[in-house]
């Protein structure tokens, strides 16, 4: 599958992830399921509330599931979740493979090489990222 990423979107994520360094920033991002894949329309920046958030991420559970609760509202579904390493790499670390639990594609941005990646995990299975599209 792909997900589809409107500029505005990548724009607010590096926005968000260059606002938080060096801490690590987590976010969500809803939209829509198209049959091969999905199309992001928002962004929602989350607290990374991780004891140790230059190194890891933990999404704040209450923005979290308010963030869920806006895209039902809004008719949208979660299509990615997103975080950022500022020192890279662009993959996932063994941390974040083995608290994967969303059956979505997890973005990696890596503000060493300012390269956005997206992954399945835990199997670790490249998602292409597309980058087109206006969002709403
Ligand atoms: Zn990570």
């Amino acid at each position: 599958m792909a997900l589809i990423l409107p500029p505005v979107l990548v724009d607010a994520l590096w926005a968000h992830a260059e606002r938080d360094a060096p801490r690590e920033c987590v976010g969500a991002l809803g939209g829509h399921l198209d049959g091969a894949g999905a199309e992001a329309v928002a962004l929602y920046p989350l607290a990374n509330v991780s004891p140790d958030p230059e190194r890891t991420y933990l999404a704040d559970p209450g923005h979290l599931l308010r963030a869920l609760r806006a895209m039902q509202a809004g008719g949208l579904t979660l299509v990615a979740l997103y975080h950022s390493h500022p020192r890279g790499p662009a993959y996932p670390s063994p941390t974040d493979t083995r608290l994967a639990v969303y059956p979505v594609p997890y973005v990696i941005a890596d503000l060493g090489s300012r390269t956005l990646r997206a992954y399945r995990l835990p199997e670790g299975t490249p998602v292409a990222l597309r980058v087109e599209g206006r969002g709403d």
